[in-house]
């Protein structure tokens, strides 16, 4: 079976599904590893040294052949077009805020396994889960983007010249990047309070060094699969009003916050915007086309309120330490794939939750039943595999304008 490495096609994106590491470990596997010349450039890793790993260097055309992709991103429409019935298409596909893709996969009658579908409460899944590993590096660079924004210091500092105190950090959403952020803020030196709906992170917040503040206004909002669910309307504002006055006592905010296949909750109003100093610092790890944690962020960009908060809206952190996170991305690849052939073949058998979890396209139609799709026959019927809340569950129940973005 031939597995291919395609360069990403994402504007600005500098990851690459493989690293010459997996590729020796594929090859153990009886996989022939194809690599499009330059993919891997944007992680400072070239052609020879892929060649050296046992990888075929080939043409763009040449690689969109094998019967495997694999990706980071999800494929352009040109990538789309180019494929055949029967091909597998494997990467961070976000099935659920792109319905367009995942009609487009399915009728090309691709097999898309989604990477980030991957039900991570599953032990055997760990190793797999590239939403973790690329969360943990966003966390990490999101407090080192902060406090090169800050205009004073982290730590408290003694000098002959005066005595600093330390910056004041407040990370919204204690999920696997905001637990990362926590850290690296500490170890910068920074005072760290935290907040989730959660009521787990509590411990975890605290484990890694952040006082940990609870709403007075707002209950728990655990949802499935560990993940927290949207808040209502009453909820969501209360939160908000209660918020604003901890938002306004801090110099740095690290906004983590996501509910899966919604809109990024907004954390942070204009008002709360008002009331923080000038010269404070708010990155928004939330920030995408769709809105984000902070009224007016905006993806890739960094601006500054007419108040004097500078407000940069991260959506690429992973991206821009490229090495560390095609890497770790590499590793959560190499290990689905191993997972999913048998004999040197893809075998997949979506009776086995982990797979009925990830692929979402096959043989022409949508499968995946958080996306509306029927499972094949041969798969388990049981709801909502994956460990996501299932598209009728995540439209029920609790409604909020954070609503589901497929509405
Ligand atoms: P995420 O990216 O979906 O969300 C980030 C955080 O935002 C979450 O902690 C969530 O509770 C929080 N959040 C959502 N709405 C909010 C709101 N209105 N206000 C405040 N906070 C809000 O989360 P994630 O980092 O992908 O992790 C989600 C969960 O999955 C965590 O419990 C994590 O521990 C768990 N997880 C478990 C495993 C495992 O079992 N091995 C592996 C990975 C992740």
């Amino acid at each position: 079976m031939k597995v291919s490495v395609v360069k990403e096609t994402t504007p600005g994106e500098r990851r690459v599904a493989l690293v010459p590491e997996a590729v020796v470990k594929l090859r153990a596997a009886d996989l022939d590893v194809l690599v499009e010349s330059g993919a891997g450039e944007g992680a400072w890793l070239t052609d020879d040294a892929y060649a050296e790993a046992g990888a075929g260097i080939v043409s763009r055309t040449d690689a969109l052949g094998a019967d495997a992709l694999l990706m980071v991103g999800r494929p352009d429409e040109s990538t789309v077009a180019a494929l055949r019935p029967g091909q597998v298409v494997i990467g961070l596909l976000s099935p659920l805020t792109d319905p367009d893709l995942v009609r487009s996969l399915a009728d090309a009658g691709v097999t898309a396994v989604s990477i980030d579908m991957i039900p991570r409460t599953l032990p055997r899944a760990q190793p797999m889960d590239a939403l973790s590993s690329q969360a943990n590096i966003a966390g990490y660079k999101a407090a080192l983007v902060a406090a090169a924004e800050f205009g004073r210091f982290f730590p408290l500092l003694i000098t002959a010249a005066g005595t600093a105190r330390p910056a004041k950090v407040l990370v919204l959403g204690v999920g696997v990047a905001g637990l990362q952020a926590i850290g690296t803020a500490r170890r910068l030196g920074a005072l760290v309070s935290a907040y989730d709906v959660r009521p787990e992170t509590r411990t975890e917040a605290e484990s890694v060094g952040a006082t940990f503040i609870e709403l007075s206004t707002v209950g728990p909002a655990a949802g499935e699969g560990g993940y927290a669910r949207a808040l209502t309307d009453e909820e969501r504002l209360a939160q908000q009003q209660e918020l604003a006055g901890h938002i306004a006592r801090n110099d740095v905010i690290i906004t983590t916050a996501q509910v899966p296949g919604r809109r990024p909750p907004l954390l942070i109003t204009e008002d709360a915007l008002k009331a923080m100093a000038a010269g404070s610092v708010i990155v928004d790890m939330g920030a995408s086309a769709l809105g984000g944690n902070v009224a007016g962020s905006v993806p890739g960009q960094t601006i500054v309120s007419e108040h004097g908060v500078t407000i940069i809206g991260a959506s690429a952190l992973p991206s821009s330490m490229s090495a560390a996170a095609s890497a770790m991305y590499a590793r959560n690849m190499s290990a689905l794939l191993t997972y999913l052939i048998k004999d040197g073949e893809l075998a997949l058998d979506v009776s086995d939750e982990l797979q009925a979890g990830v692929v979402i396209t096959s043989g022409g139609v949508v499968v995946h039943p958080a996306l509306g799709g029927a499972p094949p026959p041969t798969t388990a019927n049981e709801a909502a595999p994956g460990g996501q809340p299932a598209a009728d569950e995540q439209s029920s129940g609790a409604q909020s304008d954070e609503g589901a973005v497929r509405e």
